[in-house]
């Protein structure tokens, strides 16, 4: 929550189950003498935190946590849970495993992403049954035109579900789902809900199937779906709907990142007739901005801040910011990498684009179309000609110096405080001398780098003995040129 008033009214608990460090009043570690992880817990508990120890409920005698001799009585405690779970005030998706011995979790160690000592036990998923009351097709970006379910409201696993994907005519037709149908919804953790089946024994004879549109439900153009692929698809470019997708996944976080100008503003300054092109993002008139009803001065000059912002950023994210269809963050950076200029891409033909390392002919094809279309060239003339940056930036070309870099190959690793950059400047210029950044240590770290105060990860990489240990100092000699 932003305002912490707010936060503070909620009556937010939390269940403490896990310590990093302690010491005692002569400044003593108190975790050196423990042997298993439920030590820590009970040590919680007896300073007064809430922990996992607590009961869920008197009569049930049901603890949140255990420790268990055996595997037997590890299936057992999960099952009452699994039992108990909808008498639970709290929304639970499962139950985690975890080694209790220290010694033994030591000897498990990490994977690169996790600890070998603990392991989720997944609730079995949430079903429902519901009406589905009819289909209503939207039209994305791209012009991919995708069912949805449009469900009589049903509360599953903590949320109310109403609108479920559908997917494509193939998924309705090979679960012969019908308008009017009971239908079984299913939902695990927090995952997004969908259609198991329909439960076609209830039928009553009054549902009729799915009326799979010919037409885009916006600009009524003929859809077209492509041998290849699944869906039906709008091709008109200048599709309502689609220019407006198109424009709000140009500002999203995950490309320009304009903050301020998400869903509503957009449709908003649409319907004013400001927007017609993503170009027209970058001619705003702040002044009729600030005129209107919930903005003011201060939100249009905020939201100039973050255009203006927006225009220096990287090749790579304008390049995904276009919706030019499979060209995603990753594929982005790959082009980013090899070009001076956007509009250097008019020149590339099919082959140069198949000349990089994972760029498949499907990518290939869909950049080159885009770039040899005048009205698309047009338009990011015209982008630059308003300030947007088309060149090469030093962020555009890191994938460029990799292999060459002098930590090409290696993982890396930053622990404790450094002094002489922050943590980001640190594994920037790691990545430019080719190193990729490890997400923690595991024996297939290369380096961790040790800034002051480093603590448990410099401990395990010190037991693992196959890491090489640098200084900050150290770190930057081997990554200066
Ligand atoms: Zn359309």
């Amino acid at each position: 929550m932003k305002d912490p008033r707010e936060a503070a009214g909620r009556g937010l608990e939390a269940f403490v189950y896990q310590l990093g460090y302690a010491a005692d009043e002569q400044g003593n570690n108190v975790l050196d003498k423990f042997r298993a992880h439920d030590e820590s817990i009970h040590l919680l508990e007896s300073l007064s935190f809430k922990t996992p120890l607590v009961r869920a409920n008197a009569s049930q005698h049901l603890p949140a946590t255990r420790s268990c001799s055996n595997i037997e009585e590890v299936i057992s405690f999960c099952q009452s849970w699994q039992e108990y779970r909808d008498e639970y005030p709290y929304e639970l998706d499962g139950m985690v495993v975890k080694v209790n011995s220290l010694e033994l979790q030591e000897r498990c160690g990490y994977t690169s992403h996790h600890p070998r000592w603990a392991m989720a036990f997944k609730f079995k998923a949430r079903q429902a049954t519901t009406r589905l009351r009819d289909v209503e097709f939207q039209v994305g970006k791209t012009g991919a035109v995708t069912p949805v379910a449009k469900l009589d409201p049903v509360p599953l696993a903590g949320v109310t579900v109403q609108n479920v994907s559908l997917h494509n005519e193939e998924f309705i037709l090979s679960k012969d789902i019908r308008i009017g149908d009971q239908v079984l919804v299913e939902r695990a953790g927090d995952v997004i809900p969908y259609i198991v089946k329909s439960l076609t024994e209830l039928r009553d004879g009054s549902e009729r199937p799915v009326d799979y549109p010919k037409n885009c439900p916006v600009c009524h153009s003929p859809l077209v779906k492509p041998e290849d692929e699944a869906v039906w698809r709008c091709e008109n470019a200048a599709c309502e709907a689609q220019v407006l997708a198109r424009m709000i996944f140009h500002t999203s976080k995950a490309a320009m990142d304009i903050e301020g100008m998400g869903e509503s503003t957009i449709e908003r300054f649409y319907k004013l007739g400001w927007l017609h092109t993503i170009a027209d993002l970058y001619r705003l008139d702040y002044e009729k901005v600030a005129q209107l009803d919930g903005f003011g001065p201060k939100s249009a000059t905020n939201l100039r801040i973050a255009v203006e912002k927006a225009k220096e950023n990287p090749v790579q994210r304008l390049l995904h910011s276009l919706s030019i269809h499979h060209l995603g963050q990753k594929a982005g950076k790959l082009l980013a990498a090899e070009i001076e200029h956007v509009l250097d891409l008019k020149e590339w033909d099919l082959e140069r684009y198949q000349q990089i390392k994972d760029v498949g002919p499907v990518l290939a094809r869909n950049v080159y179309n885009f770039f040899q279309n005048e009205q698309n060239v047009s338009l990011l003339l015209e982008m630059e000609a308003l300030g947007v940056n088309m060149k090469q930036t030093s962020e555009d070309r890191k994938a460029d110096v990799n292999t060459e870099g002098s930590l090409y190959g290696k993982s890396i690793l930053f622990t404790g405080t450094l002094s002489q950059m922050t943590r980001e400047e640190a594994e920037k210029r790691a990545a430019t001398a080719g190193a990729s950044i490890a997400s923690g240590v595991s024996k297939h770290l290369n380096i961790l780098v040790v800034g002051e105060k480093a603590g448990s990860k410099l401990k395990k990489a010190q037991a693992l003995g196959s890491v090489e240990i640098w200084s900050e100092m150290e770190f930057i000699e081997r990554t200066s040129n």
